[in-house]
Order: structure tokens, then C-alpha cells, then sequence
């Protein structure tokens, strides 16, 4: 599955965060002997309000939403890449991620201690970046004498990997992440084989005081500035709030939001978010026995999202019944939708899109 990393200094909210996800917190540690040091995956259904209403419109018995991983990642202190803490582990955790959250910490509780003594979460922010960055320059220092013998033999692939790891590191030198460089399509393979940790796609979670779930604060103000000027992503959350909410029933829950002004938990957003982060994207199955939601990537064709459900779908692919979620949706279902002239063919070129309400035909 992909996989989310929740990174942050001690003190932040991290796990508030990610129990609350997963609604399962103490079960969870139980089943992890090892959860001081074994990373806690959340398995979390990501909320996709289509769904539901193909479900209802299809009559489906049950709902099956996509599914992804989050993976709260401790022990990172200053130092981490020099192995202090669990430095060494908390570096190789985050190396298996897809994605990575950054937890900011943004409010304030005397009670809490935070691990600096003060509460400034662009200054934490740079704490962690800076010890991924340390153990990127590290990584890609420890690459070059490998590639010695092959760039005295002129070879173009060492050639290729060696100005890469040069880039990196000039960037890097400068205080900057990998993520930064711009890579041409011929490169980019080669750049992923570096597999840096600063090349990760992010987001940032500012964790705000309960009284500023709705509003933010002007530390999560600091947080938004920043993720806007680097084009990413930041969430508003409380991780306090959402933790009392996710053991709430539906309609309890509901009161909740009211009271607070929201319009759903923060933690649909940042779902909904990681799910961007990653590049996926949702079609779906529906019939009178279930209404499915299945995850691809960007520019899959219909056999390799066939393959999601089966891999037998994908080798005996024949065509796809495609119908637009808007179609499905105005014309009452598959059916309204076929007599309207809504329901496409496509073959095995067809690239697939978000939304997309699919029927595989394939031979077995
Ligand atoms: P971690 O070390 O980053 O995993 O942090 P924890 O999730 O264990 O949180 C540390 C402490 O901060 C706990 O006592 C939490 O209850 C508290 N905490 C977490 N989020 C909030 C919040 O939004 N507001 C307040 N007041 N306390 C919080």
C-alpha cells in the first residue's frame, strides 16, 4: 500500500494525531511488541463522498472505501543523522514512506513540554528538514567512491548518476531540500535512484489549540506562508479535537463539528491531502452487492487499473464500461446512464480518470 510518514519533533502531537486516525490507538500498541522502535502503520479508509452516492444510486449492500497507510514515525531529535536517539532507525523509517507529514506544533500548553523550549514551528520544521538533508549529503557522498572505476571507463549511466549526486549536493549545501531541483524527464530515473529524503513529496500539519481548530493561529499562519510559497500543502488541524471526536458516533459527531464550525473532521482533509500528496486517484466498481473504491496513479490505462482488483483482470483485459462520475451521477446509474449514450467502450489504451465508474470485461 502507500504510505504516508508522520514526522515531528517529540512533544507535537504526532501520535495524538495518528491514533485518532486510526481510532485504534491502544489496540494498535498492543499488537506491536516492539512500539518504541517498530514505526505504529495505521491502515485508514480514505472519505470520498462519491462513494456513497454511487452506493445509493446502485443500491449496494455495502461500501468499501480505498485505503492508505499512515506510519507514525518517532525518535527523530536534533542529531538524528548523526544516530543520536533512535536517529539511525527513525532516518531508515522514513526512507520506506512514499510521502512525508510534517506535524508542526502550534499551540501552547505549559503543561507540554516541547523538546527546545519554546513553541516555533518553522524553527521545528527546520530542525527536521535539516537532519534529512544531513543524511541525504551523507548518502550521496558515500555513492561517489563507487562510481570512480565506471566514470574512469567513461560510462554514461555513472556519468549521468555522478552530475546528479553533484546537483544534490550544491542544493543541499545551500540549506535547501533535494525536492527543490528541477529534473529534466531524461534524469528523472536516475533521480529517483538516489532515493534522497528530501526528494519526498510533504505536507504540513499545523496542530493548533482547540480553540483555533476552525480559525488557525498565527503560529499555523506561519505554517500556511510557508507551504504556500513552496507550493505545498498545509492542513489546519487539532489533533486534541480530532482524538475526542473519533470515538464519537455519527450524529454525536456531527453536533461536534456544528459547535465548533466545521464542516467534517480535519482529518478527512488531511486524508484526503496525503492521498493527493501521493498522486492518487479513485475509480470505482458498483453494483447491488458492493460499491467500490480502488486506487491508481496518474496515467494508468484501463488494464493496469483492472489489474488493481485481479491481476487476472489486467492479463485477460477485453475492454472497460466507463462511465464519468458526472454521467453516473445526472442519469440515475449504469443504466440511465447506457440509454443516454454515457456508457463508453474503452480498450486497452484508454488512460483512466479519477472518477470514472468502471465494468472490465476479461477472458479467464
Ligand atoms: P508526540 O510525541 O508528537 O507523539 O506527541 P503526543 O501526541 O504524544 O502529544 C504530546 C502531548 O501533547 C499529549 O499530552 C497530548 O495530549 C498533547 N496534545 C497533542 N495535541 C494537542 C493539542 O492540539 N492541544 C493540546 N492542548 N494538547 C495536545
Amino acid at each position: 500500500g502507500f504510505k504516508c510518514g508522520i514526522v515531528g519533533l517529540p512533544n507535537v502531537g504526532k501520535s495524538t494525531l495518528f491514533n485518532a486516525l486510526t481510532k485504534t490507538a491502544n489496540a494498535q500498541a498492543a499488537n506491536y511488541p516492539f512500539c518504541t522502535i517498530e514505526p505504529n502503520v495505521g491502515d485508514v479508509a480514505v472519505p470520498e463522498p462519491r462513494l456513497f452516492k454511487i452506493a445509493k444510486i446502485a443500491g449496494s449492500a455495502s461500501i468499501i472505501p480505498a485505503r492508505m497507510n499512515f506510519v507514525d514515525i518517532a525518535g527523530l531529535v536534533k542529531g538524528a543523522s548523526k544516530g543520536e536517539g533512535m536517529g539511525n532507525q527513525f532516518l531508515a523509517n522514513i526512507r520506506e514512506t512514499d510521502a512525508i507529514i510534517y506535524v508542526l506544533r502550534c499551540f501552547e500548553d505549559e503543561d507540554i513540554t516541547h523538546v527546545e523550549g519554546r513553541i516555533d514551528p518553522m524553527a521545528d520544521y527546520e530542525t527536521i528538514e535539516t537532519e534529512l538533508m544531513l543524511a541525504d549529503l551523507e548518502s550521496l557522498e558515500k555513492r561517489k567512491p563507487g562510481l570512480e572505476k565506471k566514470l574512469k571507463q567513461r560510462d554514461k549511466d555513472a556519468e549521468q548518476t555522478m552530475r546528479l549526486i553533484e546537483t544534490a549536493i550544491a542544493v543541499l549545501e545551500q540549506g535547501q531540500p533535494a525536492r527543490t531541483v528541477e529534473i529534466d524527464d531524461d534524469d528523472r530515473k536516475a533521480w529517483r535512484m538516489l532515493q534522497l529524503l528530501t526528494t519526498k513529496p510533504v505536507l504540513y500539519v499545523a496542530n493548533v489549540d482547540e480553540d483555533s481548530a476552525a480559525t488557525g493561529n498565527a503560529y499555523s499562519d506561519k505554517v500556511v506562508a510557508h507551504a504556500e510559497a513552496e507550493g505545498s500543502q498545509a492542513v489546519i488541524i487539532s489533533a486534541q479535537i480530532e482524538s475526542e471526536m473519533a470515538v464519537l458516533e455519527d450524529e454525536e459527531q456531527a453536533e461536534y463539528l456544528d459547535a465548533i464550525g466545521l464542516e467534517e473532521p480535519g482529518l478527512n482533509r488531511l486524508i484526503r491531502a496525503g492521498y493527493n500528496l501521493l498522486g492518487l486517484q479513485t475509480y470505482f466498481t458498483a453494483g447491488p452487492k458492493e460499491a467500490r473504491a480502488w486506487t491508481f496513479r496518474d496515467g494508468w490505462t484501463a488494464p493496469r487499473c483492472a489489474g488493481v482488483i485481479h491481476g487476472d483482470f489486467e492479463k485477460g483485459f477485453i475492454r472497460a464500461e466507463t462511465t464519468a462520475y458526472d454521467d453516473y451521477i445526472a442519469h440515475g446509474g449504469e443504466q440511465g446512464a447506457k440509454e443516454a449514450g454515457k456508457v463508453r467502450q474503452e480498450g486497452k489504451e484508454y488512460i483512466v480518470k479519477d472518477g470514472d465508474v468502471m465494468l472490465f470485461k476479461f477472458n479467464v
